[in-house]
């Protein structure tokens, strides 16, 4: 007993030491982890309050891309400045001081503030937060900003009207009159100063009215009652005239409500999806690549921030709603080119293959009709007689067999060819986009992981020119049986994305299952062998990949996906070619590996 008593408190003993072995383990661990890398470490600073519509477009633009940039999740430090109400000093130094204690122990690589009241606080009363740390500001537009005492970048929005009044002059010519919507202007942000300097010299048949000196409600009635030939361009709107505060997006909503003219937005495209016909806005998914660029780069070592700030312009883009495009007759051929068009159905046909093929059928099916009554008739008409009638009746339905084969031979045929490449029999470019947006749409509601693997045949061209288009020819197609005995799960498809390109979509698949699937792709063109004797990377055959594994949230659509693998395909190409490179974007931790082969 006593014996027992004794090994049982030694048993304590050891595992009372192996217990505090365990905790200085997981505090050295940590102390380590939080020593790691300080320098990879970005706080983005927001002085708008989140839960705004445009405030989190763009929160979610800039993470979405820093993310798909390469930067860690964990590395991201996210604070909300309520700089707007706070705006004596007392209350600023106690944000500053707030931060500067929260984060005492960390070394920002960079800083990444979004918005003008964050930007102006950095350049003034937070110049000593972070001191000489990078600075990259997506500042607005308005007025001209205090300079800051940090090297960086600055990302200008360029407040003009023109672009867009320009457009809706071609598009209806008998205006002659504007209305240009807008509260009134913030002592800091003179926006409605800027947008009038921007506004440059307007034909002289047209007349020009503000809204700044109305409250919301009066601005409503005066959008409503506005003669046929005026146009409506909504500028942005914060503070009416009698002080009453409003989103931009609800003014933006009830303006585009009540108009019975034309309505253009000028800011942003979150504003076009409101009922406006379209307009320049700045494109804030494009921005916030471009802040994600610098940021990496920057990080990477590649490119440094330079001091003075760079000015950047943010990116612009033509956008336009479908709807309204038809509401006002609006054909697609009219708008400039590159424009974005939102909410365009797909035709539907394309949306929905099981209608298309009911109505190939039913068009065969009467054409089959007509066949069998046509050929009773000119029977009746050679003087046959119904007592001929049982063989007939026997010919009859041999014959009805026989269509009713075709048919189904014809519409099967049919459907091929709509959905089938000619050349390699893979599926084809409408199919893929097809696919990818359900895939796209249930991967977005299910949760579940969507992997891409986009090929491109290295050194192609010189293949043809080498061996000739014929050699090509058979050189894309047995690539494209590799691909096809790869995806073997029923959802899988593989596709020819165009020319030497091709897309394998893997539903449902994980980060790893893709990866596994391109080792294999790889190594089945190695093994195939096909001579290329003008390639400078191999004297066989290669291919460059692109891999990228999604998983909502971030919901993302099939365009983005798209692009981003074709980046990845693009790094596959400038390292070095014949190899891949993948992208999670569905772990925390984002994955890039590489092989060479
Ligand atoms: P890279 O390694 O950078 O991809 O170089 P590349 O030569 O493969 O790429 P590039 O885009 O310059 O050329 C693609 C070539 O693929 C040009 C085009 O003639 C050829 N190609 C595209 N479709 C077909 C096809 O259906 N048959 C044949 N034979 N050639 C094709
Ligand atoms: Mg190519
Ligand atoms: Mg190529």
């Amino acid at each position: 007993m006593t014996r027992n008593g004794n090994e049982w408190r030694r048993g304590g003993r050891s595992a009372w030491a192996l217990l505090i072995g365990l905790l200085a383990g997981i505090g050295c661990l940590s102390l380590a982890q939080s020593a790691h890398k300080p320098s990879d470490e970005i706080a983005i600073l927001y002085s708008e309050r989140a839960g705004l519509p445009i405030t989190d477009t763009i929160q979610s633009a800039l993470s979405q891309a820093l993310l798909a940039g390469g930067v860690e999740r964990d590395d991201l430090f996210v604070e909300y400045l309520d700089l707007a109400r706070s705006r004596d000093d007392q209350q600023r130094n106690e944000f500053i001081a707030l931060l500067k204690h929260k984060f005492a122990n960390r070394q920002f690589g960079l800083i990444i503030a979004v918005h003008r009241r964050a930007y102006e606080f950095l350049a003034t009363q937070g110049q000593d937060l972070f001191p000489s740390t990078p600075l990259i500001a997506w500042a607005g537009s308005v007025g001209e900003p205090t300079r800051v005492n940090r090297s960086g970048l600055r990302i200008q929005e360029s407040l003009s009207p023109r672009p867009t009044i320009d457009l809706a002059l071609r598009l209806f010519p008998h205006t002659r009159h504007l209305l240009i919507v807008t509260g009134v202007d913030d002592p800091l942000f003179p926006y409605l100063q800027e947008l009038k300097g921007n506004l440059g010299i307007l034909p002289s048949r047209l007349t020009v009215e503000y809204t700044d000196h109305k409250n919301f409600q009066q601005t409503l009635v005066r959008v409503a009652e506005l003669p046929k030939d005026s146009v409506v361009i909504f500028g942005a709107y914060w503070r009416d005239a009698d002080g009453q505060s409003i989103t931009p997006i609800e003014a933006a909503q009830q303006v585009a409500a009540k108009a019975s003219v034309p309505t253009f937005a000028i800011t942003w495209d979150g504003d076009v999806n409101q009922g406006f016909l379209g307009g320049y806005v700045v494109d804030y998914l494009a921005t916030a690549r471009v802040i994600a660029t610098a940021a990496t780069e920057h990080m990477s070592g590649k490119r440094p921030l330079s001091s003075p700030v760079t000015v950047l312009p943010a990116v612009g883009q033509f956008v336009f709603d479908w709807r309204q495009m038809q509401r006002w007759g609006i054909d697609s051929s009219a708008l400039p080119a590159g424009s974005r068009i939102l909410n365009r159905p797909e035709p539907s046909w394309q949306r929905d293959h099981s209608t298309m093929a009911l109505i190939i059928g039913l068009v065969l099916a009467i054409g089959l009709l007509w066949s069998v009554r046509h050929s009773r008739a000119s029977r009746q008409s050679a003087g046959q007689s119904p007592a001929d009638d049982s063989s007939a009746a026997m010919v009859g339905i041999d014959r009805v067999r026989q269509h009713a084969d075709q048919l189904a031979t014809t519409n099967r045929q049919l459907l091929q060819l709509s959905f089938v490449d000619e050349l390699t029999g893979l599926a084809n470019r409408r199919r893929l986009d097809d696919l990818l947006a359900q895939e796209c749409q249930r991967a977005n509601r299910t949760g579940q992981p969507l992997s891409l693997i986009m090929i491109d045949v290295d050194h192609f061209k010189a293949f043809n020119d080498t061996y000739g288009h014929l050699a090509g020819d058979d050189c894309l197609k047995t690539l494209a049986e590799i691909f096809s005995s790869l995806v073997q799960r029923p959802a899988d498809l593989a596709s020819r994305f165009g020319g030497e390109e091709f897309l394998l979509i893997l539903p449902e698949t994980p980060f790893h299952g893709a990866i596994e699937i391109v080792h294999a792709l790889h190594a089945a063109i190695a093994k195939c062998a096909i001579p290329h004797l003008s390639s400078p990377t191999a004297p066989q055959i290669t291919c460059s990949s692109g891999v990228l594994t999604s998983q909502a949230p971030p919901i993302r659509q099939p365009r983005e996906l798209l692009a981003e693998v074709d980046r990845q395909l693009y790094r596959s190409k400038t390292e070095g070619r014949n190899r891949y490179t993948a992208l999670n974007l569905s772990a925390t931790a984002l994955d890039h590996a590489h092989i060479s082969q």
